[in-house]
């Protein structure tokens, strides 16, 4: 067999591999932010993390779960039904690193010591999902229903009671046994179904009390559901239609004694990306489920749980804009065009420095939200509430676009296979669209406005302090107040007013923290209120030298 090659000195002028890079110690931004949102004593753990997601090691897991994704087995070779998926030994292993790290859990472990939550937990903990999802995104979606469930579950302690301790294990278990017999569970939730995912009060699936009605009782579940992902978790919150209206129930896959619960996997969906991870369209036969919460009350009592799925996509896509943006400033570094290397050509650089003030502002939003999570102080709930829906809205509708343009920073390269690109690429679209797409995030956000009033003002406060010494981002609070009375009567508004939101926000965020050369770019090229095409138009007099600096320091 000849070589393919004549010689190896014959390969040149080819980016060296995106590996073996340290995801935390390469991020300005995210280290600034970690510090900032108050996660510094975490400093030293998320190092050694992004050192473990960043390496070869790590990243080929991510791409030997996408190359072998789950698949679905019906029955055994008896032919008696299992409705078992089974996955790539690299996706287990990827489950093993995150839930080592805590991702599943870290926020929550007061709830065993019986003490306050610790400061800081969910912003050093949502820097270690950021850094997870650019190692592989879709192993993280379990990851993140387990982490969000718990919060849903405090509305039935009862229930709770016995699962908490398997949930904050740290050591994860596949194995298919009953959720008594494992030493650690994962969770996943069933709302969709087919003919509403957004309106899951048109939900037809029905619940039927087996031995009294309330809190904690067991209910026998009839119905399908359209997309449940993470299908070999070991239990579901689920929505349902008891007598007192829809209701969440908590839905173990398999019995106390290990047989299937009522539960049949019809198929796993053939998704756009996120392929490492199944997703499932699944049927109900008299399924048992406890219920979670009152009768009725389905919808308040699993929103916490998708609240925090809400922050989880903002802060995925946020990390996958800095990984998009790290390996198109990588290939700029080590390429070269007509003698010169692309970072140093001031087109590429103009581009480059575009998106890098994007993944700012993304970063900066993502780990403000963050910390208005942590310990869930009074304080924070207007900033909560009103910021959930406009960080996920822009943050995740950014990153596709930023994705696309990075991966034409790496030219032909970017669009092959072998490259690890097109997964990026294809992976980013569905944190826009799961937990609440971007129209529905914006009528959350009139709905926020029309109930509590208040809250935009508070959230303003925050922005009005740098606007009083900021004349371009006074005009912005001046068109949000103006905004916010129209769109009350116009829906149709709705888009403006929660984008000019999100980037106000953030160019608070920017304006107080990060360098001069960042925050006046974005300033000056992001509170106009037109349409930018693309990226690169518009920074022709920014500081893209600065800018550059920054977001590649410490990259190799
Ligand atoms: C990969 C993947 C995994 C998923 N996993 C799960 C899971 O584990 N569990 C689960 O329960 N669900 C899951 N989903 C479902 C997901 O949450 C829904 O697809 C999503 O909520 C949208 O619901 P829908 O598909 O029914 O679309 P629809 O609700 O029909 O919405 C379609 C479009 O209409 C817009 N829209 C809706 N209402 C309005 C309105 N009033 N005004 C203007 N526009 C509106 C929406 O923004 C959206 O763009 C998954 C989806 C995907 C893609």
């Amino acid at each position: 067999m000849t070589d393919r090659r004549l010689s190896d000195d014959q390969t040149f002028n080819q980016s060296p591999p995106f590996v073996d890079v340290n995801l935390f110690t390469s991020d300005t931004a995210l280290q600034e932010a970690v510090r900032r949102e108050g996660a510094a004593q975490a400093y030293e753990n998320l190092s050694a993390f992004g050192g473990l997601v960043g390496s070869a090691a790590s990243l080929e897991l991510g791409r030997l779960a996408n190359e072998h994704p789950p698949q679905l087995e019906s029955f055994d070779p008896r032919g008696d039904r299992i409705d078992h998926v089974e996955f790539h030994p690299a996706y287990h292993q990827l489950m093993a690193i995150s839930t080592a790290q805590g991702l599943h859990c870290s926020t929550w472990e007061h709830l065993l010591a019986g003490t306050r939550p610790k400061p800081g937990a969910l912003v050093a903990r949502c820097a270690g999902s950021y850094m997870a999802a650019q190692m592989e995104a879709g192993h993280c979606c379990p990851i993140t229903m387990t982490h969000a469930a718990i919060a849903s579950l405090r509305h039935a302690p009862s229930i709770a009671r016995d699962l908490v301790a398997k949930i904050l294990s740290r050591s994860y278990d596949p194995g298919i046994a009953p959720i008594g017999e494992k030493s650690a569970i994962t969770l996943g939730m069933g709302m969709t179904e087919r003919q509403g995912g957004t309106d899951v009060r048109a939900n037809t699936t029905r619940a039927e009390p087996i031995d009294g009605r309330g809190p904690g009782r067991a209910y026998a579940i009839t119905g399908h559901k359209w997309f449940l992902s993470a299908p070999m978790s070991d239990a579901f919150l689920v929505l349902a239609q008891a007598e007192g209206g829809l209701s969440c129930f908590l839905l173990p896959r398999l019995t106390t004694d290990g047989a299937l619960n009522g539960f049949r996997l019809q198929r796993l969906k053939d998704k756009l990306g996120n392929r490492s991870n199944a997703s499932a369209e699944v049927e109900f036969d008299r399924a048992e489920g406890l219920l979670v919460g009152e009768e009725g009350r389905g919808i308040p009592t699993i929103i916490d749980m998708v609240t925090l799925t809400r922050l989880d996509c903002a802060v995925s896509s946020a990390g996958l804009m800095r990984q998009a943006l790290a390996r198109a400033i990588h290939h700029a570094r080590h390429r070269s065009v007509f003698q010169r290397r692309l970072i140093d050509q001031p087109l590429m650089a103009q581009v480059l420095a575009d998106m890098a003030l994007d993944v700012e502002a993304a970063t900066a939003l993502a780990f403000r939200l963050a910390r208005a999570f942590d310990g869930e102080g009074e304080s924070e709930a207007p900033y909560r509430r009103l910021m959930t829906p406009v960080t996920k809205y822009w943050v995740c509708k950014t990153a596709p676009s930023l994705a696309y343009e990075a991966m034409e920073c790496l030219g032909g390269n970017g669009y092959v296979e072998d490259g690890g690109f097109p997964r990026l690429y294809r992976e980013v679209p569905v944190n826009a669209i799961w937990e609440g797409s971007g129209n529905v995030m914006c009528l959350d956000v009139l709905r926020v406005i029309e109930r509590e009033p208040e809250t935009l003002d508070k959230v303003l406060a925050e922005v009005e302090t740098i606007a009083s010494v900021e004349p371009r981002l006074k005009k912005a609070v001046i068109k949000i107040k103006e905004l916010a009375r129209g769109v009350r009567h116009d829906q149709g508004a709705a888009r403006t007013f929660v984008e000019l939101l999100a980037l106000a926000g953030a160019a608070a965020l920017l304006a107080s923290y990060a360098p001069n050369a960042v925050s006046d770019a974005f300033l000056a090229t992001r509170l106009q209120g037109s349409w930018r095409n693309t990226y690169g138009a518009g920074v022709a007099h920014a500081d893209t030298n600065d800018i550059l600096a920054r977001a590649t320091s410490h990259l190799v």
